[in-house]
């Protein structure tokens, strides 16, 4: 037995075989031909192009039905290197050179090509590459005649174990056939992560060695909770999982009942919980799941996988639909936090050593103001449509807060001349994720409405423990006592600056650490659209009087596992069914 840990994906638990997909390499027979069958040979490869842009196109058309038009579009970049016309002049000039079958030429042209994007200094070409690579697999089966790999026809269920996974292929998976998926690469914010979580399957994303340690029909477990893998379990474990796997269904069954009820404490303590989005089509999942609003859109994943940039009318467009379907209810919208793992390949920006504390979120937009007014401009017009409010992300101090607030005022005169409606009012808060901000948020309160703690970054940087970086996962601690400070003091703070503080951090959808803001007062906690209904059903099993003790207690701590084991033995006491 064997367990190697990840990056939790999707939630749930999954139990059951493992299957490699496309980890191997294609086999390509090679022959020589005369010149005379050069021509014959381009024309084979004509029909695997043809044949390759149908299957994608028909992916994308089960993509747009399935999960919207934006997670569709993101295999336009697939058909942009089948229409490549260099690729096809490279072919056909090494064609004649050599006198080869041209599943050969091609699939030597593509890996040249593969090796030079790997290596570029260009984010967006970087970026390209599993794009090409699937390309490159797809169109030489069509040349061998071999079935196209597909999670869409697996008869029987299965875990999923590959190097990485892109969106076209998570896309053909269905609850049905995968229990669960692992994948070697890939973060929390991948798209890859984003789809599992739509299409509630249990997933871990960048385990490094999933594939070099697990083998073909082992038998495996998924934590997809945890990140967790366990290879080649025994019974023991294999029972304790299956425990654990009918525990997570029946409450997670159980749960879907609290839908309709509000976020209460059982001495009446109401808080708001809402939930995260990263592309409008989310938002019915979001409402399934009885959010009261959204409380985190991530906006820069409209800017991401494409060749342009995203129009004012595109962005107003998104705005709009989300805050039309859940009004009366809010919708805070971040303003673009490109940067850091997410890089806006459009404009070809140099790459950073340390990207997660270079020009990124605010700092990027308030050097770019052509962009931000643009995004602006859509916010405000989308702003009387439904209940919409905004925040910056990755606020340092005060003089950007203040800066940001500028620009928007500029933008609002000029809406306003130009005779375009917009709520005025509209709130604006600052999202606090870096040390500094939080540290003076004092200075900041007057400037916004409310505050978000984004905890994803604050705890990367108070810790100086890189998010993404899974060999110091270890030290990544939401609850370690300087975390707890950090985010008691600005909870303070802006309560006696009578603004509301809310939270849209993974950390808010931790149960026992949900039990533990709830005491801290924070008034809103915006959480991942399949860990809503389990923190509903904390705040609805505790005392608000309750969890204000346990901070008391848990503040008196010295480390982060101490904490964690005190909020654990003391979530048992009110709610022992949300307690393994
Ligand atoms: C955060 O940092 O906690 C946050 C919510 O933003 P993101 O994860 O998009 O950086
Ligand atoms: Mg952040």
């Amino acid at each position: 037995m064997n367990v190697i840990k990840g990056i939790p994906a999707a939630p749930g638990v999954a139990i059951g075989k493992a299957l490699f997909f496309d980890s191997e390499e294609i086999n390509i027979p090679r022959r020589s031909i005369e010149a005379a069958q050069v021509s014959i040979e381009l024309f084979r490869l004509e029909e695997a192009l043809i044949k390759t842009r149908r299957q994608i196109l028909s992916i994308q058309k089960k993509l747009a039905s399935d999960l919207g038009q934006e997670h569709a579009d993101i295999l336009n970049a697939h058909l942009l290197v089948l229409e490549d016309q260099s690729l096809r002049e490279e072919i056909i000039n090494g064609l004649k050179e050599q006198l080869v079958n041209v599943e050969v030429v091609f699939n030597d042209v593509v890996r040249r090509h593969l090796k030079v994007f790997s290596k570029t200094e260009d984010e967006y070409l970087r970026e390209r590459t599993a794009d090409i690579e699937d390309v490159r697999r797809r169109v030489l089966r069509n040349l061998l005649g071999q079935q196209p790999a597909t999670l869409a026809s697996l008869q029987e269920p299965v875990i999923v174990v590959a190097r990485d996974l892109s969106p076209s292929e998570t896309a053909q998976m269905h609850k049905r056939n995968v229990l669960a998926f692992v994948t070697d690469i890939g973060g929390r914010t991948s798209h890859t992560a984003i789809m599992a979580k739509s299409l509630e399957i249990p997933a871990v994303v960048g385990l490094e060695v999933a594939t070099r340690n697990i083998h073909k029909g082992d038998s495996i477990i998924v934590d997809g909770t945890r990140g967790e893998v366990v290879i080649d379990p025994d019974a023991q474990t294999i029972q304790r999982y299956e425990m654990e796997q009918r525990r997570y269904q029946e409450i997670n069954r159980q749960l879907l009942h609290l839908k309709d009820l509000p976020a209460e404490t059982l001495d009446g303590h109401r808080v708001v919980l809402s939930a995260n989005i990263e592309l409008p089509d989310e938002v019915p999942s979001v409402l399934a799941h009885g959010a009261q609003g959204i409380g985190l859109f991530r906006t820069e994943f409209l800017y991401l996988n494409r060749t342009d940039l995203p129009s004012e009318e595109e962005q107003f467009e998104a705005y709009r639909t989300v805050a039309e379907r859940v009004k009366p209810n809010s919708v805070i919208i971040r303003t673009m936090d490109l940067g850091g793992d997410k890089f806006l390949s459009q404009l070809h920006l140099p790459s950073e050593m340390n990207p997660f504390m270079g020009w990124r979120a605010i700092r990027f937009s308030l050097a770019r103001p052509d962009l931000f007014r643009i995004q602006l401009r859509a916010i405000l017009r989308a702003s009387v449509v439904g209940n919409l409010k905004m925040m910056y992300p990755m606020i340092s101090g005060f003089e950007e807060l203040r800066r940001a607030n500028e620009i928007l005022q500029e933008v609002k005169d000029e809406l306003r001349r130009e005779g375009i409606p917009f709520a005025d009012n509209l709130d604006v808060g600052a999202m606090i994720e870096v040390p500094s901000a939080a540290l003076s948020c004092d200075t900041m309160a007057s400037e916004v409405k409310f505050f978000s703690i984004g905890t994803n970054d604050l705890i990367q940087y108070a810790l100086a423990v890189d998010r993404v970086n899974e060999k110091i996962a270890y030290l990544y601690e939401p609850t370690h006592p300087a975390i707890l400070r950090i985010i008691k003091h600005v909870i303070d703070v802006g309560h006696a600056s009578n603004i509301w503080v809310g939270m849209c951090g993974e950390m808010a959808g931790e149960p026992p650490l949900s039990m533990l803001l709830l005491g801290m007062g924070l008034d809103e906690f915006s959480v991942s659209p399949v860990q809503l209904p389990i923190v509903k059903q904390v705040i609805r099993s505790v005392e608000h009087s309750f969890a204000k003790s346990v901070v008391e207690e848990v503040m008196k701590l010295r480390t982060g596992k101490e904490v964690e084991a005190f909020l654990m033995a003391s979530l048992k006491q009110v709610a022992p069914a949300l307690v393994e």
